[in-house]
């Protein structure tokens, strides 16, 4: 049997069930999700799917990740809200490419792990699996693995198993209207220009999972824990003297006030040069060099290709003496010395992550 599969947290629960209730059935498992989005995403969910067929000893086979062709199939629906149909189409798009693959394989069944998660429609998938079945002739089995307390006993399971646990369902419509209702920043959006993996972040996420698969591998004892934090996003930085901008580059946690300012350079103490207003300040980028042992030759190199989040985080600890620090600390080439305007986008904001606890 084709088990199309769509999450770690579904697909573990669901192929478990199956394994105990169809022993003899050999289960192919085919990882079809051209709908996640954005693609770091999609490797992170898929990273966890291979951790659990592999626990699971199953095949799995990776569909492609034809991503323009799932957003030509549900243009006009990017408005439809979730149960909605785009999600229709969104099922007939993976049903119809894992019936090919059952056709491709010589299997005559075929099912998927949607089925078992509490946020999907069981008759909108029921529907769309058994129009596949009338059009390509491959069985769909439409099993119910929530009911007898099923949900619960997947939560636990996904627990136990300390699998990824997404908190959306896939695409970027879906995702762009929940965080609108929660009021939530949209941050699995952000792909910084400087390169670097930002706290909480889906690539954060993908290094955390790929290092707790090293350290299976290695037999380590560990534990996955969610911790709350401050989190911040710069969405906008420029420096201008007169109409020139100059190249710049804040520190994370830089803020100010409002969004823009305009000063000048008011003092000097130990090569940190601040700004007649809202607690500014600036270094230039051979003090940055110094202090953190780094060669960038000029600020532009610096903002496409940044150090790590922790080694700023220590150099504004170190500049400021106080690790709560978040005044703006601009890195520039030379320091100026006409007026300024400043120009600084950002949001700071509560939030959680997921963290690698490892016992020695
Ligand atoms: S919300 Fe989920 S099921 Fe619906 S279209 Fe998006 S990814 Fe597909």
């Amino acid at each position: 049997m084709l088990v199309h599969i769509c999450c770690s947290v579904d697909s573990h629960f669901f192929i478990e069930k199956l394994q105990q209730e169809y022993p003899d059935e050999k289960l192919i498992g085919f990882f079809y999700d051209p709908n996640i989005h954005p693609y770091s995403e999609y490797q992170l969910r898929l990273l966890d799917v291979e951790r659990s067929c592999q626990k699971l000893g199953i095949e799995l086979i990776k569909g492609e990740y034809d991503f323009e062709n799932w957003m030509d199939a549900v243009r006009g629906l990017e408005k439809e809200p979730e149960k909605g149909s785009r999600c229709e189409v969104c099922f007939d798009r993976r049903f119809e490419i894992s019936a090919h693959k059952a056709i491709e394989l010589g299997e005559s069944t075929m099912t998927t792990t949607l089925l078992v998660s509490p946020k999907k429609s069981q008759e909108q998938l029921i529907r769309s699996g058994e129009v596949f079945e009338e059009t390509h002739g491959v069985k769909f089995i439409p099993f119910d693995y929530r009911k007898n307390n099923g949900t619960a006993d997947q939560g636990r399971v996904s627990r136990e198993q300390q699998l990824y646990r997404q908190d959306y369902c896939g695409c970027l419509y879906g995702l762009s209207m929940q965080r609108d209702q929660q009021h939530r920043l949209m941050d699995e959006m952000f792909s910084p220009i400087s390169k670097q993996i930002l706290p909480a972040s889906i690539e954060e996420r993908l290094e955390l999972y790929s290092h707790r698969n090293e350290l299976e591998e290695s037999g380590t004892p560990y534990r996955i824990l969610k911790e709350r934090f401050l989190n911040y996003r710069l969405m906008r930085a420029s420096v201008k003297m007169g109409s020139e901008i100059i190249p710049s580059y804040p520190l994370f946690y830089s803020t100010i006030n409002r969004t823009t300012t305009e000063g000048k350079i008011d003092f000097e103490i130990n090569g940190q040069f601040f700004l007649n207003r809202e607690e500014v300040r600036f270094i230039t980028l051979d003090t940055f060099n110094a202090l953190t042992s780094s060669a960038y030759k000029n600020t532009q190199e610096l903002m496409f290709n940044a150090p790590s989040i922790e080694t700023e985080m220590a150099l504004r600890t170190q500049l400021s003496g106080n690790p709560f620090n978040t005044s703006a600390i601009i890195v520039v080439d030379t320091i100026p010395i006409e007026k300024i305007s400043l120009l600084l986008e950002t949001k700071t904001y509560e939030d959680t992550r997921e963290n690698l606890f490892v016992w020695n």
